[in-house]
């Protein structure tokens, strides 16, 4: 376990604009979570790491790339915590300060390629998406199982039609995604 961090603790109560000492363990946003079965560490372990101090530790845990931001934790919270809040978060930070595991990795290099792909076009073109992210987590992990399984995927979906190489049209108004991006501060 990482030493207590308080900074990175208020970090969290302030992303999530949340109250972490409100969460009395009671672990009902686990056991409403459609996602605890897949998850390292669940909702109501989160929380209690957090609320100790331990960010590193819950920002490190896989669990936070597995959620699917649903907000049934919240939802059911009986003291109003914002755990899918604090779920954002501990993301946030776990990407800041470099906390990716390698599971995790392939997720968030897949969000940014999803990410490239709104702002070039303003909508998702599967195909550009896919290549764009296949290449680039090559090139991080050097997974060559990943990319041979990749591979032989990739003709079944286009016979398929699951894939198509036709590129997608942009939306009219790309000059609007560019300001929402500029606005987000998106670095992708
Ligand atoms: S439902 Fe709320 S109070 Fe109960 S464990 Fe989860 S965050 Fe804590
Ligand atoms: S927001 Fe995430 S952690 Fe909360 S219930 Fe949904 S999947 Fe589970």
């Amino acid at each position: 376990m990482s030493n207590p961090n308080p900074d990175l603790k208020a970090r969290v109560e302030e992303l999530a604009n949340t109250r972490l000492s409100d969460c009395y363990q009671c672990g009902k946003c686990t056991a409403g979570c459609p996602r605890g079965d897949v998850m390292d560490v669940p909702p109501t372990r989160i929380m209690r790491a957090v609320q100790i101090g331990n960010v590193e530790g819950a920002a490190r845990a896989d669990s936070i790339w597995r959620c699917l931001s649903c907000l049934t934790c919240s939802a059911r919270c009986p003291k109003s915590v914002n755990v899918s809040g604090v779920i954002d978060a501990l993301r946030q930070i776990s990407v800041e300060n470099g906390y990716l595991s390698a599971s995790s990795v392939k997720i968030t290099e897949f969000q940014k390629s999803f990410l490239r792909n709104i702002r070039r076009n303003g909508r998702t073109n599967e195909t550009e998406m896919g290549v764009d992210f296949e290449v680039r987590y090559f090139l991080r992990r050097f997974d060559v199982m990943n990319a041979l399984n990749t591979a032989a995927l990739g003709p079944k979906m286009l016979t398929r039609g699951k894939m198509h190489f036709k590129l997608g049209s942009p939306v009219k108004d790309k000059a609007l995604v560019k300001r929402i991006f500029e606005k987000c501060g998106v670095e992708l």
